[in-house]
């Protein structure tokens, strides 16, 4: 078919030839210093400074959609790679390393910033959108304290994967655009036990309308510099005019409603996390973007076994303020933070202290309609959906549970009333660790009990099999990236088996078909990963 004369493929762009913005740097105060030597930066919202360049750069992938979102032509030329490495600094780039506090596990950490993320510009794409692209790894940078400035390979894979794997879930995210093994060995204490081990060095690419935490705005407020025209002034007219117009005249009123904006899209992100199980693991209000965008994969995990109580990171091991069923709550601790910020530039906060209030309200109502969607459920009996929720999510704590095979699963059931337990239970079984815990009738009574009156609720609705197994399977995945399965692939790419991360690129891009011959990817964990370093437990020192 050709296409309508007036239709106009975008033009590929080679890295070269994009057309570079930089509003970041143009409208806000700069760190007058252009050193990468660690400093406190007052006064000033971040600091211009160059990538450091990498002995031996090798692209080992590069999304084609994430170059689509730029216009970038997907051909891996050597201009294209020197530039994802650090190595080159293209004509039209204002690279930066934004200043940003953060509350750190509960604690004020006073300033952190971008200690190894440098953002090398702003792209405008054909369609007037505009992405910045950071790299990730590039280098020190004034914001590194002690640290080196780079990432290993797992820690980039890891965040190459998971971004894009969350994408296509439906997630808000932050994109990845590539990965580059740098050549260079960077030394890694994984379990901060004293046996440091040289890793293979990379640089991951990331892609979003902005990067912007919410600790950009607690660090100026921290700091007292919220004064008009302030750093803290600066930064909500910047943020409002580029992502949030309709409250750019930054009155009360306004500031007030932009909280309430990025209190819905936090909470959204966070419902999304327990639709399809993941866990941030370093929930950090330097790690909240202030669009609501999943941001600074570190140590995530994904739920193998449904368990509330459970956190990948060995960091946060004895609080487990991290754990999969507190991340609401410290999204609504989180936004209180910022909450702090913007109130520094208000005289009347009753706005902002109004959303605060009301957020487990908006949470809980949030939170119910994902799950009746999980489960296929169309209408809304408020109190009846309570305890069926409940009720599940206890009874699948109950033993070990792989979350995500579960909810396919009972996308199949049958709502004839004339179907029996057994019948059920096959459909059920396989997503228990040990299926044969059923034969246990104080186990079995649960799940039995749960699936009868989950069925009884589908035909008072009126639900078709069919239709209801079409509403669960749009919002319950086959694919996630799973923790081993990761790892593996990590092992893999590290012994120059490439293949293997296109392949799980591949599988992540259409997470809710089942795909022919790639049932692999959709199996729960096997018992060897149960303990395994990477698999299941991850430290911040990556
Ligand atoms: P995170 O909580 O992992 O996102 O990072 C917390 C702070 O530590 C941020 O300011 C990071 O930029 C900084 N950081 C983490 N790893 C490194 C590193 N390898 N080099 C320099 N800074 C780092
Ligand atoms: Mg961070």
């Amino acid at each position: 078919m050709a296409l309508h004369p007036s239709v106009r493929m975008p033009t590929a762009h080679t890295i070269e030839s994009l057309a570079y913005r930089s509003r970041f740097v143009d409208a806000l105060p700069a760190d007058p210093r252009e050193d990468n030597q660690t400093r406190q930066v007052r006064g000033a919202l971040y600091s211009r400074v160059t990538p450091t360049p990498v002995s031996g750069p090798k692209l080992l992938a590069l999304v084609p959609e994430v170059c689509a979102l730029l216009d970038l032509s997907p051909d891996p030329t050597p201009e294209l790679v020197e530039a994802l490495a650090g190595n080159r600094v293209i004509s039209g780039m204002k690279p930066f390393s934004a200043c940003y506090g953060g509350h750190q596990f509960g604690n004020w950490a006073n300033q952190l910033g971008d200690g190894r993320a440098i953002t090398l510009a702003e792209v405008e794409n054909s369609r007037g959108e505009r992405w910045e692209v950071q790299l990730k790894g590039a280098g020190r940078t004034p914001y590194s304290r002690g640290a080196d400035g780079r990432a290993v390979l797992r820690s980039s894979l890891r965040e190459l994967v998971c971004s894009e794997a969350m994408h296509h879930l439906g997630v808000p995210t932050t994109r990845a655009l590539s990965l580059v093994l740098t050549g260079d060995k960077v030394e890694r204490d994984m379990f901060y036990d004293g046996n440091p081990e040289r890793e293979p060095g990379a640089i991951t690419a990331r892609v979003a309308p902005s990067f912007v935490r919410f600790g950009n705005f607690e660090l100026p407020a921290y700091r007292g510099e919220h004064g008009d025209g302030g750093t803290l002034d600066k930064l909500l007219r910047y943020t409002t005019e580029c992502f949030y117009p309709e409250f750019a005249k930054c009155t009360d009123d306004d500031l007030a409603g932009l909280f309430r904006v990025i209190s819905d899209r936090t909470t959204d992100m966070v419902v999304h996390w327990l639709r399809v199980g993941f866990v941030h693991g370093v929930m950090n209000t330097d790690n909240m973007s202030i669009l609501g965008l999943t941001i600074d994969y570190g140590p995530y995990g994904w739920l193998d076994v449904f368990d509330p109580g459970w956190t990948p990171n060995t960091t946060d091991a004895q609080g487990r303020r991290y754990r999969f069923g507190n991340q609401p709550r410290i999204a609504h601790w989180n936004l209180a933070q910022l909450g702090n910020a913007f109130a520094q530039r208000m005289r009347d906060f009753s706005g902002l202290q109004a959303t605060i209030d009301q957020w487990p309200e908006r949470f809980g109502a949030k939170h119910r309609a994902m799950m009746l969607a999980k489960l296929g459920l169309t209408e809304q009996h408020t109190d009846e959906d309570s305890a069926l929720i409940e009720a599940l999510l206890s009874t699948i704590t109950s033993v070990e549970v792989d979350p995500t095979l579960f909810y396919r699963a009972l996308a199949t059931l049958d709502s004839d009333p004339s179907t029996l337990w057994p019948a059920h239970r096959a459909k059920i079984e396989h997503a228990l660790y040990e299926p044969a815990a059923l034969d246990n009738e104080r186990i079995a009574q649960p799940f039995r009990g749960w699936i009868e009156r989950y069925l009884a609720r589908a035909r008072d609705e009126g639900l078709s099999d069919t239709a209801r197994a079409e509403r669960m399977n749009a919002h319950n995945p086959v694919y996630i990236p799973r923790n081993y399965l990761v790892q593996q692939t990590v092992e893999k790419v590290a012994a120059g088996d490439t293949a293997a991360l296109d392949e799980l690129l591949s599988v992540i891009r259409d997470p809710y078909n089942a795909q022919p011959g790639r049932e692999a990817y959709a199996a729960k964990r096997p018992e060897w990963a149960r303990t395994k370093a990477g698999c299941s437990m991850l430290s911040c020192s990556s």
